[in-house]
This record gives structure tokens, C-alpha cells and sequence, in this order.
């Protein structure tokens, strides 16, 4: 490619991308929505505030060093890695994927003491005492061989358009990528393992009541049995269009949690749904999978493009470095839509009192801290903190205070 094609592509997407965000940035929270002030120890018990902070601080630190190895691990292979391309004698494409796995193997062995700590601090704080390091050992092994199979399939898309566009690849590969991701948000209900339906007759009539409320036909709630691996509490929603489906952990509802905070799950999830979240996540990705392949295609400019086995390290390095930048602001974006499921959920069940006893529970029993540190927030949380939504819930009770009542 040449400069001016360069810089005409970087003003379309910069456009597009503007274009896209200015679309898809509007959320039902009401722009003059002020969260109240709230101090964290009038909500939580002052001894659980310390547990979850220590708990959380630690969980940050590790993962703030897992990624800084990461980008280095990954430096040292772009800079040192196409040496190994010479050596062998699998064609392009085949060599390709030979260097992208040797990537992920180097990038996978790193990672492990990683984990390993992250495992002995939940063990230690009996956040995850069914899991034993041999067992998590095995998990990770499984969870390498799914990420051979991604980068194999991405490698044969990027390097296949390649061979016919050259450095123009990503404008062929881009479309494909957010192809794939609509199939995968399409078909991901079905990859959920050992789920059953819900079987509470109160909750399955209060989701079909809510789904109406907000406007959408009944969404299908599922129970995911996972309390034999944990004891944390989730759910979520997943689907698009036919497929779309509730999920809500066996762990919510084994009595911890009294049917007003359940109820207030249900809603929230719907919420997703009827807002589309999953679609607009959809053009979420694309807004960052287009320009992100163009400035991968342009990292690897150096040592030729993409048709070269030998770019491959570089290649690979560009898109963890780019993912990891772009994460506050995938984190700004999902923080964003959360809020706004939040909000929709309040406006449903009309019950801020639930939607406060459910988050002070969720802080209590998943040792979340309720108002980490704000480079922590930035980096790592895709929801608000525990304490803001407590503060949602308090501006919503506010507000409907000050309507009229007919
Ligand atoms: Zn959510």
C-alpha cells in the first residue's frame, strides 16, 4: 500500500468510527441522571470491606504483571521470531500457522505461574475451593487447544486474502471477522454446557411479565448447573434474534438470594436483550475489528505483509498490543451498557430496595471490592463498581419519589 492510500483508509475509518459511536453511544439512563454521594461503609459491613479489598488487591496487581509479561514475551518473539520461518518447510500459510502457535505456546507457559497465584489467593480466601491446581492445570492445557484452533482459522483468513490482496487483506478479513462473531453471538446458547430450563413457576411468569414491560416477546430462561465448580453467583444473557436466551446460574438461586434480587437479575438480563445489547456489540466489534486489522496490516509493513510466514510474530504481537489498548475503552463501553440494563431493570421491577440487597450480596459473596481504584476500574471492570449501582438504584428511588403519581 502506498502513503496516500494510507492516509485516505485512516480518515474513512477514523469517519466510519465516529460515525459508528455516535450511532450506537445513546442509552436510556437519563442524561441528567446524578448518581447520589453514598459512603461504602454506611452500606457494607466495615470487616467484609476490608476482606473483598485485600482480596481484589492482590487479583489486580497479578494481572497488571501477567500483561506486562505478556507484551514483553510477545516484543521479544516479533523481534526474534521470523528467524524461525526459514527453517521450515510447510508453505506459507502452513509455516504461518506453525509460528501463530509457537506464539500462543511461549505466550500459554507464561502464564502459568500467573494463574497458578491467582489460584493459591482464591484457595487461600476460600473463593474457589473445589479447584485443585492439577485440575486447573488440565482446564488451561484444554483452554490452549481451543486458542490453536482460533488462531489456525484466523491465520488461514488473514494469510488466504493476502495472497490475493497483499497489504490490502484487511479489508477483505475485517468483513469476515465480524461475520464469524455474529455466527458465534448466534450460536452461543447452544455452546452453554449443563444447562436446564428454569423450572420456579414465580420467576418464569415475572420474566414473561418483564420481557412484555419492556417490550420484547418472552425470552427463554435457562439454569446453567455450575455450583459443583463454584459457589460464585451470575448470569447472563446470550443470543441474538431466535436464539436469544437467559441464563442464570444454579448458585443464584440456592437460597442465598430471596426472589426479589433473582427478580431483579432476570430483569436486568431481559434488559439486555431489549436493548439490543448484543447487536450493538456486534457493531461494537466491527468498529474496532476494521481499523484494528488495517493498523495490524501496517505493524507488519517492515518484514512484507501478511503472504510471509515471517510477519506472523509481528503480526500477532500487533493484536495483543492493540487489544490490551483497547480495553478501557471496551471496558467504558460494556460499563456503559450495564448501567443502562441497570437502569431498564429499575424501571421494570420498580424495586430499588432488591436491586440494592442483590449488589450489597453479589459484593459479599463474590469478594468484590465495591469501589476499587480507578486504574483497576479502568483496566479490568466490565461492570460499574458494586457502589455505583448501589447509587443507581438510590437516584431511581429519588426520582420516582419526585414523579407525579396519578
Ligand atoms: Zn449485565
Amino acid at each position: 500500500m502506498r502513503r496516500l492510500e494510507h492516509v485516505v483508509a485512516a480518515l474513512v475509518l477514523v469517519a466510519g468510527g465516529a460515525l459508528g459511536a455516535w450511532a450506537l453511544w445513546p442509552t436510556k439512563v437519563p442524561g441528567d441522571l446524578r448518581l447520589p454521594p453514598l459512603d461504602e461503609r454506611a452500606v457494607f459491613d466495615p470487616a467484609q470491606l476490608r476482606k473483598a479489598q485485600h482480596f481484589e488487591t492482590f487479583l489486580h496487581w497479578n494481572s497488571l504483571a501477567s500483561m506486562v509479561v505478556v507484551l514483553i514475551v510477545l516484543g521479544l518473539y516479533a523481534w526474534r521470531g521470523h528467524r524461525l520461518a526459514r527453517e521450515s518447510a510447510a508453505g506459507r500459510i502452513g509455516t504461518g500457522m506453525l509460528l501463530g502457535m509457537l506464539g500462543l505456546g511461549i505466550l500459554w507457559i507464561t502464564q502459568i505461574p500467573f494463574g497458578l497465584a491467582e489460584l493459591w489467593w482464591a484457595r487461600r480466601h476460600d473463593a474457589a475451593d473445589d479447584v485443585g491446581y492439577l485440575e486447573w492445570l488440565f482446564t488451561y492445557w484444554l483452554s490452549l487447544t481451543v486458542e490453536f484452533g482460533f488462531i489456525c482459522l484466523a491465520l488461514l483468513i488473514v494469510m488466504g486474502f493476502a495472497q490475493l490482496l497483499r497489504g490490502r487483506w484487511w479489508v477483505a478479513g475485517a468483513p469476515v471477522f465480524v461475520g464469524l462473531y455474529v455466527l458465534f453471538a448466534y450460536t452461543f446458547p447452544w455452546l452453554v454446557p449443563d444447562d436446564r430450563p428454569m423450572r420456579d413457576q414465580a420467576l418464569l411468569t415475572a420474566a414473561r411479565e418483564f420481557a412484555r414491560e419492556q417490550g420484547i416477546e418472552p425470552i427463554p430462561v435457562r439454569v446453567e448447573e455450575v455450583s459443583a465448580y463454584t459457589d460464585s453467583p451470575n448470569a447472563f444473557a446470550a443470543g441474538m434474534d431466535s436464539s436469544r436466551k437467559v441464563f442464570i446460574w444454579d448458585t443464584l438461586l440456592d437460597g442465598r438470594f430471596a426472589d426479589d434480587e433473582v427478580r431483579m437479575v432476570l430483569a436486568h438480563e431481559i434488559a439486555h436483550h431489549s436493548r439490543e445489547h448484543i447487536w450493538k456489540g456486534v457493531g461494537w466489534y466491527a468498529l474496532f475489528a476494521v481499523p484494528g486489522t488495517f493498523l495490524i496490516a501496517l505493524a507488519t509493513r517492515r518484514r512484507g505483509t501478511l503472504r510471509e510466514a515471517q510477519t506472523v510474530p509481528v503480526a500477532l504481537f500487533a493484536f495483543v498490543a492493540l487489544s490490551i489498548a483497547a480495553q478501557p475503552i471496551f471496558n467504558v463501553i460494556g460499563r456503559r451498557m450495564e448501567s443502562e440494563a441497570d437502569w431498564v431493570a429499575l424501571e421494570t421491577t420498580e424495586d430499588p430496595n432488591g436491586a440494592r440487597q442483590l449488589f450489597a450480596h453479589f459484593t459479599e459473596f463474590a469478594l468484590a471490592d465495591p469501589s476499587p481504584p480507578a486504574w483497576a476500574s479502568a483496566l479490568f471492570d466490565t461492570h460499574p463498581s458494586m457502589l455505583d449501582r448501589i447509587r443507581m438504584a438510590e437516584a431511581w428511588r429519588a426520582r420516582s419519589e419526585g414523579r407525579p403519581h396519578p
